[in-house]
């Protein structure tokens, strides 16, 4: 995980710390090579500029050069950036009086949505709360199906309507909502306090599923929504970031497969672009593979 982009910035520390004495051009000339690492991790351009900017203003600011060994001012510096880049931290879920609080999970199909409604049910069974599943994308038999095994497994109700699920047509309109509305019904009625509706995803946006995802959005006022994205999928992760944030009211990311062999850059990219905190890591297929995220040991893991 983010190795090649630890291995980058070794280097680049080695050769600063073997010089002694540095000067300003070999700063920039140090962060030219951190600039190549974070785009070949897919960070976005702007970001990545701005980043390296930032450190190199930081260190002519804290006088780097006048130090004997600068490689470990210039480490710390780095550090404080990444932390930077990647926060502030938010990872609270806001809970509401009288419950249930509604929280709206979005995401393209194969970003580890619903196995991440899972983890979030786990997660919010620990903290002793009562959630409550509810099966939303009634394009997908096999999504409804999955949901219903990890609820299963879980030992939390999933409210699902088989009699809406559509897959061979158009789902009807409203049935998305009508749906999430007798979830959340039900869980008034049987006392379970969070409600995570498991919504529509598709390989790739479209019309449709914006509009879906809209109409539940706008009609359930969901009190929080987040939107899980493939950390491995590089900077189609991030386009869909922008499309999702622009159409929903997101309140925070979630990236899933940070386990897996992923570049990194599409949490550094998404939480910029989309200005909105990354809540959650997923590191794992297992359903306690859920992280608060922490950009202190995110920048920690990148430094290696
Ligand atoms: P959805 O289509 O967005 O609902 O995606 P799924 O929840 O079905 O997940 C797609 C695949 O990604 C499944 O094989 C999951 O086990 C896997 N997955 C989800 N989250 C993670 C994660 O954090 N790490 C890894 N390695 N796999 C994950």
């Amino acid at each position: 995980m983010l190795d090649a982009l630890t291995d980058k910035f070794n280097n680049v520390f080695r050769t600063l710390s073997g010089r002694g004495r540095i000067s300003e051009e070999n700063i920039r000339e140090a962060m030219r090579e951190v600039r190549t690492a974070l785009l070949e991790a897919d960070v976005s351009f702007k970001i990545v500029k701005d980043f390296t900017e930032a450190v190199v203003q930081k260190a002519i600011g804290r006088e780097v050069i006048k130090l004997l060994r600068p490689g470990e001012l210039m480490v710390q510096i780095v550090y404080e950036e990444l932390v930077n880049l990647m926060g502030p931290v938010d990872t609270r879920i806001y809970y509401v009086q009288p419950p249930p609080t509604v929280i709206m999970m979005a995401g393209l199909q194969g970003a580890g949505k619903t196995t991440t409604c899972g983890k979030l049910a786990k997660y919010l069974v620990a903290k002793g709360h009562h959630p409550l599943l509810c099966a939303a994308d009634l394009q997908r038999p096999a999504a409804v199906e999955q949901l219903r095994t990890l609820g299963a497994q879980l030992g939390i109700p999933v409210y699902t309507d088989d009699s809406k699920v559509a897959p061979h047509g158009e789902v009807a309109k409203g049935a998305a909502v009508s749906v999430c509305r007798a979830a959340i019904a039900q869980a008034k009625q049987t006392g379970r306090d969070v409600v995570i509706l498991d919504t529509a995803g598709r390989l790739h946006i479209d019309d449709a599923l914006m509009g879906e995802l809209r109409e539940v959005n706008t009609q359930l006022k969901p009190h929080q929504v987040f939107l899980v994205l493939d950390a491995m999928s590089g900077q189609d992760a991030v386009n869909s970031a922008k499309a999702f944030n622009e159409q929903l009211e997101v309140d925070g990311l979630i990236l899933t497969k940070f386990d897996s062999d992923t570049r990194g850059g599409a949490l550094l990219s998404a939480k910029m672009i989309t200005g909105k905190p990354v809540k959650f890591i997923g590191t794992g297929e297992k359903l306690d593979a859920l992280e608060e995220f922490r950009p202190e040991g995110m920048a920690q893991r990148i430094l290696g």
